[in-house]
């Protein structure tokens, strides 16, 4: 298939970057970084039809939290599927542009997907052994952090493999969300995402040491 640079919004060969949507963020916000397979949509290995994308469910909750706390919602993932040669950056395109389409029906906004095509299984300029942009290193919640201002420590990350919560690791962040079928990872992550996400001061209204002991005073 036909393919050019100046198609997509990629930076180096195999490193896609993707700003979506006008939300504007104040500097020092955190952010909920998602993994896409198998975190956001089932895993099915190698997507390559947007027809074959499902969504978990468990993520919905999440991603809607995100965006109502005001917290940048960003994509990261590894594409080694590009650098094996069993699609291009038009297929990615293709089966992101379904997710992120699936993900609007249910009233979630993603702000920025970050994709890394770069494998040691590679040839040519793919061929890369540990490239600094795919999980577990953290090169691409580090772009994202240089693009948005982000508070990293304070960031999320929710993803289905040790390499996600590694790169997480990796960029600084403290909190990190293994998921797994049947766990309660989306439920944590949801309860850390309203917190972070309140104006400063609202925490007292949640029951811990509440306000209304003076509001009753008045
Ligand atoms: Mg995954």
């Amino acid at each position: 298939m036909p393919e050019t640079k100046a198609s997509y919004p990629l930076e180096a060969p195999g490193l896609w970057v993707e700003r979506i949507g006008q939300t504007r963020f104040a500097a020092g916000r955190p952010a909920v970084f998602l993994d896409r397979d198998g975190t956001i949509n089932v895993d099915i290995g190698y997507p390559s039809e947007p027809r074959q994308i499902v969504l978990r469910n468990q993520i919905v909750p999440v991603i809607q939290a995100a965006n109502q706390a005001g917290l940048p919602a960003i994509i990261v993932t590894n594409q080694s599927g590009i650098a094996r040669g069993y699609f291009g950056w038009d297929v990615f395109a293709g089966v992101n542009n379904r997710v992120l389409d699936l993900l609007a029906e249910r009233n979630c906004f993603i702000d920025m997907v970050l994709a890394c095509a770069y494998h040691e299984a590679g040839e040519g300029v793919l061929a890369a052994n540990d490239h600094p942009m795919r999980k577990p290193n953290p090169g691409m919640l580090l772009t994202a952090a240089a693009r948005l201002d982000l508070d990293l420590v304070g960031s999320i990350i929710l993803g289905d493999k040790e390499a996600d919560i590694e790169a997480g690791r990796r960029a600084g962040l403290s909190r990190l969300f293994h998921v797994k079928d049947g766990a309660d990872a989306e439920q944590a992550a949801m309860r850390e995402i309203q917190a972070i996400g309140l104006p400063r001061g609202c925490s007292f209204q949640r029951g811990v040491r509440r306000v209304p002991r003076r509001a009753s005073l008045r």
